[in-house]
């Protein structure tokens, strides 16, 4: 049976994984660099004082009982001419590849350590607004994951003011104007101060720098600037752009057969914009940045996956997988090679949890 390799268990990556293990005669391995989900959607509810494990999902839990291994690894590279990633311990064969492995908060000149980011920081910001220690609050960016930021702090009964910062017109800039008005009228009724046409140039010690001249005291700065596509893609030898991996309505990557891209990973029509700017018009069907992958063409390997230092070890991606149940399958992760091995020879497969 041929394999396929799903790199990232992010919101993509883990729908695309189970629906390829039950509709498709193929062997499904996800690479992903964490034990855990984070569903983006919930952080709002963590702001609020949900505990963060309830916006995660175990990935061996959400495998146990599929046909799903799942590799914890860090994809470094990927030689899409001999079909082959490169992971942090070694390196794994595919005959189809599907890259899940989303996108990164975009920065600008922001100073990271003083600015807080929702994806990664939802638990500080519920810390920070109920500890007590907080009483203005800076939300940068006008997009949905600023407005939501917004709204939940402005839903809190506890005393803030709250500021959004951003240089569109209005907010929801991707979206129909006429929902930035709604987004605008409902936050100025929770009293949230709405400054559009307004750019934050830097976080300082204690507030915002607006428009590089005067400062908008802040203790606590949330930057909600908009997302590019996860850097590790300058490592892949596949067309891409600004915005991410090329694509056509497959997603099926452009020069390269056997793999497809999906999620934030990718640049598709729409990205940006709400898809008209960019050159949709409302009454086009839209293409879905979710899907699945097709079959590729069967590469044969000597190794059948996961190398080890002098043999391989076949059906993925580990050799002692017989026998053991998926959640203990799931349990299973490659170890770094020994020092001194080669990287491409030095996988060994081991139990960890
Ligand atoms: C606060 C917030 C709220 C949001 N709310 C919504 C919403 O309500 N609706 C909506 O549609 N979208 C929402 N989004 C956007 C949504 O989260 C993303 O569009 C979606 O997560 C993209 O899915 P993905 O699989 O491409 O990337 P991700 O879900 O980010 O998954 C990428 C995965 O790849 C893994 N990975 C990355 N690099 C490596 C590596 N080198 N090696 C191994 N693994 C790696 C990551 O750990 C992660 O598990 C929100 C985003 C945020 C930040």
């Amino acid at each position: 049976m041929n394999r396929t390799v799903v790199l990232g268990g992010g919101e993509a990556g883990l729908i695309a994984a189970a629906y390829l293990e039950r509709a498709s005669e193929t062997n499904v391995v996800v690479v992903s660099e964490r034990e855990r989900h984070v569903f983006s959607f919930q952080l709002y509810r963590v702001i609020k004082g949900m505990p963060f494990d309830g916006a995660t999902l175990d990935l061996r839990d959400a495998f146990a009982d599929r046909n799903v291994t799942v590799v914890r690894d860090h994809v470094r590279w990927l030689d899409a001419a001999e079909k082959r990633v490169d992971l942090r311990s070694g390196s794994i064969e595919y005959d189809t590849l599907l890259i899940a492995l989303g996108g990164v908060t975009r920065l600008d000149a922001f100073d990271r350590s003083r600015v807080s980011d929702v994806r990664t920081d939802a638990r500080e910001i519920q810390h920070a607004v109920h500890s007590g220690s907080v009483r203005d609050v800076v939300i940068v960016g006008g997009g949905p994951v600023g407005v939501e930021t917004v709204a939940t702090l402005a839903s809190l009964t506890i005393d803030l003011d709250v500021s959004l910062i951003t240089s569109g017109e209005h907010l929801l800039a991707d979206f129909p104007e006429r929902a930035g008005r709604i987004a605008e009228g409902e936050l100025g009724r929770r009293g949230v101060d709405i400054r559009t046409g307004t750019r934050a140039t830097e976080a300082t010690d204690d507030g915002v720098m607006l428009d590089g001249e005067r400062v908008e005291r802040s203790n606590l700065t949330v930057w909600a600037g908009g997302v590019e596509p996860n850097p590790v893609i300058e490592n892949f030898d596949l067309p891409r752009k600004e915005h991410g991996l090329l694509v056509d309505e497959y997603l099926r990557c452009r020069d390269a057969d056997s793999a497809y891209a999906v999620g934030d990973v990718v640049d598709y029509p729409g990205k940006v914009t709400d898809g008209i700017r960019r050159g949709w018009k409302p009454d086009e069907p839209r293409r879905t940045c979710c899907g699945t992958s097709g079959n590729g063409r069967r590469k044969s390997t000597t190794s059948g996956g996961i190398r080890e230092s002098s043999t391989s070890v076949g059906p993925p991606p580990c050799s002692r997988r017989t026998g053991s149940s998926t959640a203990e399958r799931g349990r299973r992760f490659c170890e770094p090679s020994p020092p001194g091995a080669t990287r491409s020879s030095g996988t060994t497969c081991t139990d960890r949890v």
